[in-house]
């Protein structure tokens, strides 16, 4: 059922909001009793007092996570008993869709639109998958000496701890925890300080649907949390989406301690190629559009450098600039909003100073450029781009995460590339083209996790792994592949 903007107001006005941590089956306060306010970024208005993890608290989650991960009473069922139970939690975060996706909308500032069809139906549907896949996948038998057995098996790694980022709090949660339990591990989510408020949710409605307590912990809090979690002894694995100076310090974290997996997914600076001969200008424009300021631009993938060759670039901004009003900012509560609120006042500050640099840089407004209000309210920033004269420029190399767009013009496809290129990150790259040998030659030649052809950021589909190269991280999510970062291989030779 689709609601109206009045209905939404009015189901956020009556919305119960728990803020407590979840460890070994239940609600509780930090150790400490320490809180931190939740915003509504949209209206500054304080959602709920949540509690901020304690090194207590985090030692007691990962105990109670060894003991239950050892008990067996989670790794030790049969596969298909598992994904009954991941299967009942999937269709519980589908039947909660609506709260799911307020508390989401409300905590970092989304249009409600997504939250209802992207992030929460996509959690349900990353769980779902992974619960549906494990009792498919299974081992090897060894080419080895006839007078053996050489059996290679997959083991659970054991204790899990997901750290994870702002932007698609449940989505990037559920990326990570889907695989993990479904492959028989005890996790530990801790969600951004930002955004905490699905992920604490969703604790009360793992154990609803049958997960054994200490299976699926929460603990909110900020950067100390996580790297409590990221130097514990006790956990075998570290699952991080964020930022790329962030991850350097995980993978410093787990060195330091007990080796533990270190599974990095990290930021971005993606280049999206509109060559002179593509197909479609004005789809291409549209989809440049959503591939910068879909999520306020708060996205990973998010297309923040377009490179478009001289002779359509200006056909391509006449378009690009009808395209962008689509996304003039909303209130997120409105199932017809382009673009909410940015998630926090650090975050505004941060995308309003790249957009001064640009402009001190010697870069061209091609739109936007502005802070906005709406309501008189809230932390909104225009649908902005630059026409930059060089890709040097600072708005043209740093993740910005927010919804400013870096044009850079080119000649030849040789001089495409080797911008694109030049960059430390690698998550996803776009080439538009009506070649399709182009389409190939370009694809192989661009070094990203993601290549996408006449099109950007299709890849819902959970059969595709996710992930970057260079400095935009290792291993991938989604997809069988996501599978190997949460298990360990084992080799058992036996003598006949
Ligand atoms: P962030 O690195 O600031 O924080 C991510 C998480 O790490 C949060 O939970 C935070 O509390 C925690 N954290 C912060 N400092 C820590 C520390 N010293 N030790 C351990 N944990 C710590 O990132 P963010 O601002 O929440 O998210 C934005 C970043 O995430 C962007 O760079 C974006 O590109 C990246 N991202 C990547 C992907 C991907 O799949 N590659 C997806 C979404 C976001």
């Amino acid at each position: 059922m689709s609601r109206t903007h009045a209905e939404w107001q009015q189901l956020a006005a009556t919305l119960g909001i728990e803020g407590r941590l979840f460890i070994d089956g239940e609600y509780a306060h930090a150790h400490d009793s320490r809180t931190f306010n939740c915003i509504n970024p949209a209206t500054g208005d304080k959602l709920a007092e949540v509690a901020w993890s304690a090194a207590a608290d985090v030692d007691a989650a990962v105990a109670a996570a060894r003991r239950a991960f050892e008990s067996g009473v989670w790794s030790g069922l049969p596969p298909l008993k598992r994904g009954k139970i991941l299967k009942r939690f999937a269709a519980l975060i589908r039947q909660h869709r609506d709260e799911l996706a307020l508390l989401e909308t409300l905590d970092m500032g989304k249009p409600i639109g997504d939250s209802t069809t992207v992030d929460v139906p996509g959690a349900a549907y990353c769980v779902e998958w992974f619960a549906e896949a494990i009792d498919k996948v299974g081992g090897e038998v060894a080419p080895v000496d006839p007078k053996l057995v050489g059996l290679v098996t997959r083991e659970p790694v054991g204790v899990v701890a997901a750290v994870v980022p702002w932007n698609f709090p449940i989505l990037m949660a559920s990326w990570k925890f889907g695989p993990a339990l479904a492959a028989g591990n005890a996790v530990i989510v801790k969600p951004s300080e930002k955004s905490p408020l699905t992920a604490i949710r969703l604790a009360g409605l793992a154990k609803q649907a049958g997960i054994p307590d200490g299976i699926f912990q929460v603990l909110p809090g900020g950067g100390d949390v996580g790297k409590l979690l990221a130097l514990h002894m006790g956990v075998d694995c570290i699952a991080f989406t964020g930022s790329t100076a962030v991850g350097k310090l995980i993978a410093g974290y787990a060195a330091q301690s007990n080796l533990k997996r270190v599974w990095l997914e990290l930021g971005g600076k993606s280049p999206n190629i509109i060559l002179e001969d593509c197909p479609d200008l004005a789809r291409a424009a549209r989809t440049a559009a959503g591939a910068i300021y879909y999520n306020m631009g708060e996205m990973c993938t998010a297309g923040s450098r377009v490179l478009v060759q001289r002779s359509i670039k200006e056909r391509f901004l006449e378009e690009f600039r009808k395209a962008a009003q689509r996304y003039y900012p909303a209130d997120p509560l409105d199932p017809a909003a382009g673009m909410g609120a940015i998630v926090d006042q650090i975050q505004f500050d941060k995308v309003l100073s790249y957009i001064d640099q640009g402009r001190g840089e010697g870069a061209t407004l091609i739109c936007g450029g502005q802070a906005t209000q709406v309501e008189s309210k809230g932390y909104f920033i225009e649908p902005t781009a630059f026409d930059c004269p060089h890709p040097d420029l600072t708005i043209c190399r740093e993740e910005i995460f927010g919804p400013v767009l870096s044009v850079i013009t080119f000649d030849s496809i040789d001089e495409a590339v080797r911008i694109a290129n030049d960059t430390e990150y690698g998550l996803a790259a776009a080439v538009w083209t009506a070649n399709v040998s182009t389409a190939h030659q370009v694809s192989r030649r661009l070094r990203a996790g993601t290549v996408w052809v006449n099109c950007y950021d299709e890849g819902g589909d959970m059969n595709l792994p996710f992930g970057g190269f260079k400095q935009s991280g290792n291993g991938r999510d989604k997809s069988l592949h996501a599978l190997e970062k949460y298990t360990e291989l084992k080799s058992t030779l036996i003598k006949l």
